[in-house]
């Protein structure tokens, strides 16, 4: 068994996936490898990478695959001592999910669990506006820029569960009720897995 834990935080924007990382890296000590994080970074440092993205982003399509997948590698070659890694928004697409799988087979560290909060799409678009109004996130401002990026999630992103099925390692998670309470049920799932490989 590999020792790494090796998290895919799964779920449309606003399934609570940043929220819920912060409570897994707490409990787990793992490294939090979020695209949407360092594309934002990106952007707010005007570097050349940054005002391609943007562009992108708020119209709510996906960045190339070769850059998303570049920025991974090079946060995972940064830490190489890190216990484990969550993914937060990435992979998006089939390619993501493909070239992550041969990075961390080279490392013979695999995906431990892919956990793929599930919320029905008024609550999402009702989160979104939330935190757009308190974060200032242009792409959480405006409600069809939020639509597109649900049906481009729809569209490109969701078919990975049945990627992640196929290798057994997809799990759904109830992500309605407080944060805690979700918090529980990511625990439960991670242990429940590692239970299995031990
Ligand atoms: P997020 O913070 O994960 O909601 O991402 C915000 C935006 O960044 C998305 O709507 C995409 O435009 C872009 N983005 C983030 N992660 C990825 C990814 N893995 N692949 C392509 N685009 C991404």
């Amino acid at each position: 068994m590999s020792e790494k834990l090796n998290i895919v935080l799964f779920g449309p924007p606003g399934a609570g996936k940043g929220t819920q990382s912060t409570f897994l890296i707490e409990r787990y000590g793992l490294v939090h490898l979020s695209t949407g994080d360092l594309l934002r970074a990106e952007i707010k440092d005007e570097t050349p990478l940054g005002l391609q993205a943007k562009e992108l982003m708020d119209t709510g399509e996906l960045v190339p695959d070769h850059v998303v997948v570049g920025m991974i590698k090079n946060k995972m070659e940064a830490n190489l001592d890190a216990k484990g890694f969550i993914f937060d928004g990435f992979p998006r697409t089939q390619e993501q999910a493909e070239a992550l799988d041969e990075m961390l087979n080279m490392k013979s560290t695999p995906i431990t669990t892919m956990l793929a909060l599930e919320v029905p799409e008024e609550e999402l678009v009702k989160r979104l506006l939330g935190r757009g109004a308190d974060s200032g996130r242009t792409d959480d401002q405006d409600e069809s820029v939020i639509r597109n990026r649900i049906a481009t999630y729809e569209e490109k992103t969701a078919p990975l569960k049945e990627f992640y099925s196929a290798q057994g390692k997809f799990v759904g998670i109830d992500g309605m009720g407080d944060r805690a309470t979700i918090t529980g049920r990511l625990v439960e799932a991670v242990e429940t897995v590692r239970a299995e490989q031990d």
